[in-house]
């Protein structure tokens, strides 16, 4: 297949559309970079699998590929619903106690226990991401009656919205305790947390996580009205940032949210986390074999907006043409990207963490050098994967080589605007270094002999954390 390169990295949500190791290798070739595993769907050993194929696929590729686990969080969803069943609009529906499967469109159970002692006459339910819609009419002990304003097709697992009514339910289930579990020990790259309220939300995964192991990044999923309150504290504490418009959508005013896609956007950016724009990017993709063209224009408009990444949800993970969906958006990417080259983005401005500070300084000279320089691409060195993290948020037009020998770093940098990973072995000799350097240029064709590259590295690499230099460098023929 030919070889398309964006800066702008592509999270795919993987799923029952691509069934065997053939065809996810193939989803993968066409420009993955960062797969999603939902622990909304599937079962434990499904992803198992499906993590233990990625693995082998990226060490056979050559290539950095993180994996994703997205966390249920508080996420309301229908239970199991036969095949084939359709609310019609004006029709009454009645939700009761219990997990039955749904087998008509008049009975329904939904996995949240407390549903029917806590919603009211008069609120909303949406189903779908508010493709089916609801009133709740008439409260009984033991169920609630609705009707159907927006009829549509249901199935199994799909989410529920109550965009009226508060809850009682907790920010970390205990399937989300087992599923963080499982993700540490498996070694997932990130993990993603559904419907965060507060930054306390956060706290309370990291610490659970912190009592299992070795913690896992952690991307917030901002989805409901309420974490837009916290949004500066959010980004200081996550390790990124997804915006879920998917259930957004259906918690605030829809026409609002591509201007808090931008702001999401542009605060991310600034403060140097990466942030990855989702849900329906090219939904049409998931029965067509080309997109609207409104769709295209949404993932060009999130690139334009400074987003690291774009993702696909149902389309590549159970839509019919996965493989033609990550095509599409690398090719949407390449365009967007060359625009941006020609009239140039705004530039960003804001803090980062007090113990970014120096990294952040010389980071900033570097691209300036970069800049002025013209030169060919800025490579880091990065036990972490901070400095890589803070040379990324300029969106310069020339990758950022992120040169490290830690395995979870390597992977972890596949998310990054702009961002080439290459694991390299360890060494703090100045001189070996700078011919890794010269090696793994030539080697992968990212730059040839003579060309000026950006060097951004420790006068004293014995210590980790501590970037304090740039260099201009010339790549040198091998000796
Ligand atoms: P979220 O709010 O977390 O995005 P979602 O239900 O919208 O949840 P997505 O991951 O966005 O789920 O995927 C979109 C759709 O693709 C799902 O609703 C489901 O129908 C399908 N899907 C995703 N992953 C799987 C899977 N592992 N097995 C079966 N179907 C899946
Ligand atoms: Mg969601
Ligand atoms: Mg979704």
């Amino acid at each position: 297949m030919e070889q398309l390169f964006s800066h702008t990295k592509i999270v795919a949500t993987l799923g029952p559309a691509t069934p065997t190791e053939d065809s996810l290798r193939e989803l993968l070739e066409a420009g993955v970079n960062v797969c999603r595993i939902n622990f909304s769907h599937g079962t434990i050993e499904q992803h198992a699998e499906t993590l233990a194929r990625v693995r082998r696929i990226s060490a056979e590729l050559g290539r950095a590929i993180a994996v994703l686990g997205d966390l249920c969080g508080p996420k309301i969803r229908l239970n199991t619903v036969a095949d084939g069943i359709a609310l019609e609009t004006g029709q009454d529906v009645t939700f009761v106690r219990g997990d039955a499967v749904t087998k008509d469109a008049k009975t329904l159970t939904i996995s949240y226990p407390q549903f029917v002692d806590e919603v009211n006459v008069g609120e909303r339910v949406y189903i779908d991401d508010g493709l089916v819609r609801l009133l709740v009419t008439d409260r009984e002990p033991d169920a609630i009656r609705c009707r159907c304003t927006v009829g549509g097709p249901i199935s199994s697992r799909k989410g529920v919205n109550l965009p009226d009514t508060k809850l009682s339910v907790s920010a970390i289930t205990d399937k989300d305790r087992a599923d963080a579990r499982w993700a540490i020990e498996s070694g997932l790259d990130y993990v993603a947390l559904s419907f965060v309220r507060t930054p306390a939300d956060l706290a309370e995964l990291r610490s659970h996580m912190a009592s299992i192991g070795t913690p896992i990044p952690v991307i917030v999923k901002i989805e409901k009205t309420e974490a837009l309150d916290y949004l500066d504290e959010f980004i200081a504490a996550a390790d990124g940032v997804m915006i879920a418009r998917g259930d957004l959508g259906v918690e605030m005013d829809i026409w609002r949210v591509p201007l808090v896609q931008k702001v999401i956007a542009q605060k991310c950016r600034a403060a140097g986390k990466p942030v990855i724009v989702a849900t329906q990017m090219l939904q049409s993709m998931v029965g067509n074999p080309s997109p609207t063209r409104a769709e295209v224009s949404d993932v060009a408009n999130a690139i334009l907006d400074g987003t690291d990444a774009v993702m696909l949800s149902a389309e590549s993970a159970s839509g019919q043409y996965p493989i033609q969906s990550v095509v599409m958006m690398r090719r949407i990417a390449i365009a967007a990207e060359a625009y941006l080259a020609k009239h140039g983005r705004e530039d960003v401005t804001g803090t980062v963490a007090a113990s970014d500070r120096i990294t952040s300084a010389i980071s900033h000279g570097a691209i300036e050098s970069a800049r002025h320089l013209g030169a060919k691409l800025v490579a880091a060195w990065t036990s972490s994967g901070n400095t890589v993290r803070l040379l990324a948020k300029y969106r310069l037009d020339v990758p950022v080589v992120g040169l490290t020998s830690d395995i979870d770093v390597f992977r972890r940098l596949a998310l990054l605007f702009g961002v080439i990973p290459i694991q390299v072995p360890g060494s703090s000799n100045p001189a070996e270094m700078a011919q890794t350097l010269d090696r793994v240029l030539l080697e992968k064709d990212l730059a040839q002999v003579g060309d000026l590259v950006i060097v951004v590295t420790s006068t004293n690499p014995h210590v980790k954390g501590k970037t304090d230099a740039t260099l201009v460098h010339r790549v040198a023929k091998l000796q």
